[in-house]
Parts: structure tokens; sequence; C-alpha cells
């Protein structure tokens, strides 16, 4: 793995071709800039393509306090309330414009009562409920010039100073690295569920792009509150003190609340980096309301595409080949263990869903830790194929993060269940969790909520362990 391929530089290079990206690519493409969209994927794979129901939520003007005040109780109070207000200024707008696109969407019958608009897409596959959207929003972009690079793995981003420039990336089908020069990178490669053995996701759920984040110098917010589906019964049992391990074969990972640090334009704080998607943080806090997602991942994609096209036209192109070549030889110094890749990724798998899924005491964490930590100190060997390689290497990195974080949060809230500290504390925790890597070693430290209005724990009933999300 010496050598790379340099490719044409682009503008804007978005990792993700879920709608986040997708969505990214058509607004930074408006602007006039270059863009190219990588995924790792054969084109259409993607959670975005997946969604079972395909519910969208869309809100009308006068439900918007409403909604406000809802989305703050399922995320427990901890979202960022800038990112809330952004979300409903941009909610009506981007649900409807898909009608304009020629996405058919149907309004739910008999919406909840905390659901002003719950929309659904129309499609002929009920399993594969958001491809119409995925195809329209494709072609789309392929109108506006957008170049599309399927199963190419980015591994690595380069930095130069505080500035991100380009990324490296490994051609599945061919085996060369490639390099992307870029003037800005919007990551846009969703959550992280195929961390554990059992999950509804695609199987490159792997959360690559918050390790990617955040070896760049981005922060990650919150890595604890991951949405557990846990049917109703067995949530009810587990409550009521009734565990039994069997349990853990009738639950599934769904959905990463957590993820890497934001503004409401979508930067990350590293010039020249931008997130959106289900690979961001902060707008759900602790919990979401269904549907919600996909209202996200318009309105930040186009926000995060709008700005990084801005950037990318104020900003001169850098030259990375010198970085590019560091960055071949840190992953070649990451590749010196023992273990096959293969069995360690299932054996990583299985440790996060034992100990750190449905079940997560004190006593459970550190045990899952320890045996994490132990996978990292032998280490991984260069054998397999470079996908299950590079995934493998990603998903030690966010177990463990995933598992620092839940040991740190000594309650419950939202989505997120310690049977040792049942009840949510205020006092202690009504904050946020953040994740830094500096000088190769990982930081986490509370930080204040950033609140427009403070609300009050009357306006907030705060319920704790609500696993799956609200309707
Ligand atoms: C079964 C299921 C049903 C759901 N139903 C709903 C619903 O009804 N309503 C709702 O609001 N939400 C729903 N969700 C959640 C929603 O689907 C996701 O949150 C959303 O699709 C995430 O979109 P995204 O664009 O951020 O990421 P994804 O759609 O996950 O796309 C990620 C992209 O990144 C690429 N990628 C990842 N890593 C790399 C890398 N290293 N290099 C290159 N490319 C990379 C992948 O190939 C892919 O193209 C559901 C999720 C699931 C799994």
């Amino acid at each position: 793995m010496d050598n790379f391929r340099e490719m044409k530089p682009s503008d804007v290079l978005i990792v993700g071709a879920g709608i986040a990206g997708l969505r990214a690519g058509i607004e930074a493409s408006a602007k006039g800039g270059s863009v190219r969209i990588i995924c790792k994927e054969r084109w259409g794979v993607a959670n975005s393509s997946i969604l079972s129901h395909g519910f969208i939520t869309r809100c009308p003007e006068e439900a918007k306090v409403k909604m406000f005040e809802q989305m703050l109780w399922a995320g427990g109070g901890l979202n960022n309330q800038h990112l809330l207000r952004a979300f409903l200024k941009d909610i009506t707008r981007r649900v409807d414009e898909l009608r304009d696109w020629g996405v058919e969407l149907m309004i739910v019958d008999r919406n909840p009562p905390q659901f002003p608009g719950l929309f659904r897409i129309v499609s002929e596959k009920d399993k594969l409920a958001g491809l119409p959207l995925v195809n329209n929003l494709r072609k789309m972009c392929l109108s506006q010039g957008v170049e599309f690079v399927e199963e190419v793995m980015i591994f690595s981003l380069l930095r130069d100073g505080n500035s991100v420039v380009g990324a490296l990336g490994k051609d599945l089908r061919r085996g060369e690295v490639l390099l992307f020069p870029a003037k800005a990178v919007v990551l846009a490669t969703g959550g992280g569920a195929a961390l554990f053995k059992r999950h509804n996701n695609t199987k490159g759920t792997t959360g690559d792009g918050f390790i990617l984040g955040l070896e760049a110098g981005a922060n990650l917010i919150n890595m604890e509150f991951i949405i557990l589906d846990v049917p109703s019964p067995i949530f009810s049992s587990i409550l009521e003190g009734n565990w039994k391990e069997d349990f853990l074969n009738k639950a599934n990972a769904h959905y990463f609340l957590g993820g890497l640090e934001i503004n409401d334009e979508g930067e990350t704080g590293v010039k020249g980096l931008f997130a959106t998607g289900e690979v961001t943080g902060n707008l759900f806090g602790a919990g979401r309301l269904g549907g919600t997602a996909m209202a996200d991942v318009l309105i930040f994609g186009a926000r995060a595409g709008s700005a990084s096209a801005k950037m990318a036209m104020a900003k001169s192109l850098a030259n990375p080949e010198e970085l590019a070549k560091e960055e071949m030889r840190k992953l070649e110094s990451k590749l010196k263990g023992k273990l096959p890749p293969r069995e360690t990724k299932e054996e990583i798998k299985r440790i996060m869903w034992e100990h750190c899924g449905i079940y997560k005491t004190e006593e459970r964490l550190k045990e899952g830790l320890e045996k994490l930590l132990r996978i990292k100190e032998v280490g991984i060997c260069k054998e397999g194929n470079w996908r299950e390689l590079l995934e493998t290497i990603n998903m030690l990195e966010l177990g463990e993060l995933v598992l620092r974080a839940s040991l740190a949060r000594q309650e419950s809230r939202g989505s997120f269940w310690r049977p040792d500290h049942p009840l949510p504390d205020n006092h202690r925790f009504f904050k946020n969790l953040l994740i830094a890597k500096k000088k190769d070693e990982y930081k986490l430290y509370w930080k204040d909520l950033e609140m427009i209005q403070p609300p009050s724990p009357k306006d907030i009933p705060i319920s704790p362990g609500c696993f799956s999300y609200r309707f």
C-alpha cells in the first residue's frame, strides 16, 4: 500500500451517498462548485434506501412551537436548541420541495397528537421505502453535473494545519489507493449500528465517519445515546427488574443519536470539514421522534452542501501529496498486530452487544472495555480484504468511545438506560458529553447546554430508559 493515484481535484468532496450526502450534493452543485460524491457500497445501498416505512415528519407553521417542545421532550432536554430552531425553520419547505422533484408522499392516517404532519414515501416495496427518494435525488445531482464514485472507502482525511484539504480512499474493486484533493469535505457517512452483533442497518454502517472526523480534529458529542429497537413487553419486563440474558436475542441496535458536533451550517470547527445526517450528533439529544431522521438529512444536508460550496469558492487548493504519504505510513503502523480482521470484527460486535447493548451496568461496561483494550493491545494484522480491515480498525476505536461515554453517564435519560442508575440526574448530567482526540489520547469532558429558552423540568418530563423512539 505504498502508492496512490491522484484524482482530479474537486471543490466539494462528499463522503456518503445516502440522503444526507445526496441533498448536500444538490445544494453544493447549485452554487456552481465541482462536486464529487463517494460511497463505499454499490450505488443505492444505504440506510436511506431501506427505510421500513419511509416516514418523514413535516411541520406546518402553526405547530412549530409545539414541535420544538416535543423534540426537547424526546431528547431529554439535551438537544442543541440552535440546531432545533434551524430544523424547524426549514422543515416545511425541505419536505414540500420533494413533491416538486417527483417524489410521491402521502399523509399518514390517524397521526398521533404530537405529530402534526407525518408523511410516508409512496413506494412499491415496503422494505425499500427510501429508494424512490434516493433515486430522485441522485437524478437531480447528475443533472447538475455531480460526479459519483462507487465502492471506494475513504479511510483518512488530509489536514493541512487547521484545514482539511482532501481525503484518501481505497478502491475496493481495483485495490488501488486514490487521493482526492478537495477544498471542502462533507462527511455524510451515516451512523454506526453495525458496531453491534444485532442491528437492523446495512452491514456497512460501521461508523467510519465518526472516526474520520475525530482523527481530523472534530469533536464527537453524546456517543452513549443509541436507539435500540426493543419489543415493548421485553422493555417493560426489564424495567420491572426481570432481566434475562436471552432478551439480547430479541432486540436490535437501530440509530446513533450521538455523532460529530456541528453548528447550524454543518461546520465541525475544523476549517473545510462539514458533516450532515446520522453521522452528526447534537440535534436530537438523548432521543428522537419517529420520522425526524429523514427531515434531519434533508434539512442539514442542504445546509452543509450550501455552506461547504461557499467556503470552497473562497479557498485555494492545497497540494496534499506529502500529507497523503504521511497518512499511509500511519495506516501501515496500525496493521502490525496479530489478530485476523474478520474474526476480530465479529468479536468486537459480540462484545459491544453483550456489554453495551440493552443492559448496561458499570460492571458489564468495564468488562467490555477491558476486552476491547486487550484486542487493541494485541492489534490487527494485515490480511483478508481491505474493507474488512479498515472497518475493523474503525469499529475498535468506535467501540471504545461508546463504552467510555456509557460509563461516564451515570444516569438514565431518553434512549440511554443504566439499570444501576435508573433515573435521570439533572443535577450532574443535564449536560452534553464531548470527546476530542488530543495527542493520540481521547479526552472526555462535559459541556453546558446551549439554550435559547431554558426548559424547566416541568416542561420536559424526562422519562428514563425509553429504548425505541417516540410516537
Ligand atoms: C430499517 C430502518 C428503517 C428506518 N426508517 C426510518 C423512517 O421511516 N423515518 C426516518 O426518519 N428514519 C428512518 N430510519 C433512519 C434513517 O434511515 C437514517 O437515519 C438515514 O437514512 C441516514 O441517512 P444518511 O444519509 O445520514 O446515511 P446512510 O443512508 O446510512 O448513508 C451512508 C452513506 O455513507 C457511505 N459511507 C459510509 N462510510 C464510508 C466510507 N468510509 N467511505 C465512503 N463511503 C462511506 C455509505 O456507503 C452510504 O452511501 C430508518 C433506519 C433503518 C435502518
